[in-house]
């Protein structure tokens, strides 16, 4: 049974002409990163800072320090230097980009780490709904740029000690003065910033663009409660014909209202999922 979902999704992807890609912690999942448990790589990776604050987890780490700036970018720091300056393509991403190659593509990922552009996808066609700690913002909001932050990540992660980055380090905001932060927003898609907004007309346009052909959406370990993604995808694509919708879940695989008849679930190991759709 299993053997003809993946050559079903095989040639779905094969046949479209855009490919539509939610992610969530479920990619990151199979690709080896935890951030709900204290594995080893985590107490290898974040003891120091674990110690001070009690977190036990990367997720509780980084929402625990929320009130003070140099715990929050001292958790912040680190988890951008590992997760995303340290990632390479995985068992999923690997695959995918080779089973994607020159096609359109577009993807919406809860995800902070920004591994989809890490792993080749333009910055232009990939919508963060809780932001990405690649990019920076004015702690007072001022406006409403973004700062590239790879440089400012590698000099605070440098400095922590005692839980704590180097506050002199914090760069700041050319306009105001305060300093900048880690772009993250849980919310930010309920108050899109211009960039947002940008990508959300991105999409459209690429939707509008291939208009009458095939289009499949792989949703990648998009878990039943993350909302936003999910809406955004069935809204992407809602009242269209050519529509293959594909979920990948460990053990949860659930079919968006209004695409039953044009679904395939796949469960169980993502990774190996990939690895058999090569
Ligand atoms: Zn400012």
């Amino acid at each position: 049974m299993k053997r003809e979902e993946l050559e079903a999704v095989r040639k779905a992807i094969r046949e479209a002409s855009l490919v539509l890609i939610g992610a969530s912690n479920g990619l990151d999942m199979a690709e080896g990163l935890n951030i709900f448990a204290p594995d080893a790589h985590y107490l290898q990776s974040y003891g120091d800072l674990a110690k001070v604050s009690g977190a036990r987890c990367i997720l509780e780490g980084l929402a625990s320090a929320t009130k003070d700036p140099l715990r929050s970018w001292a958790w912040g720091a680190r988890f951008a230097r590992l997760e995303w300056l340290g990632y390479e393509s995985g068992p999923v991403m690997e695959p995918l980009r080779t089973l994607l190659g020159e096609k359109d593509a577009f993807a919406i990922t809860s995800n902070i780490d920004s591994r989809l552009k890490s792993a080749g996808f333009s910055s232009e066609h990939v919508l963060e709904t809780e932001g990405s700690v690649s990019e920076m913002v004015c702690s007072s909001h001022c406006r409403e740029e973004r700062y590239p932050s790879e440089g400012a990540v590698r000099t605070l992660d440098a400095s922590i000690a005692a839980g704590r980055v180097d506050a002199s380090l914090i760069p700041v905001c050319p306009h105001c003065g305060a300093p900048l932060e880690l772009a993250l927003d849980e919310a930010r898609m309920l108050h899109p910033d211009a960039e947002a907004l940008r990508r959300l007309d991105t999409l459209r346009q690429l939707c509008d663009r291939h208009k009458g052909r095939s289009i499949v959406v792989l949703e990648l370990g998009v878990g039943r409660y993350n909302g936003t993604v999910k809406q955004l995808l069935a809204k992407a694509v809602a009242g269209r014909r050519n529509v293959t919708y594909v979920v990948f879940n460990y053990s949860d695989v659930v079919f968006p209202a209004g695409f039953e008849d044009r679904c395939i679930g796949i469960g169980g190991d993502m990774a190996e999922a990939f690895q058999e759709l090569l």
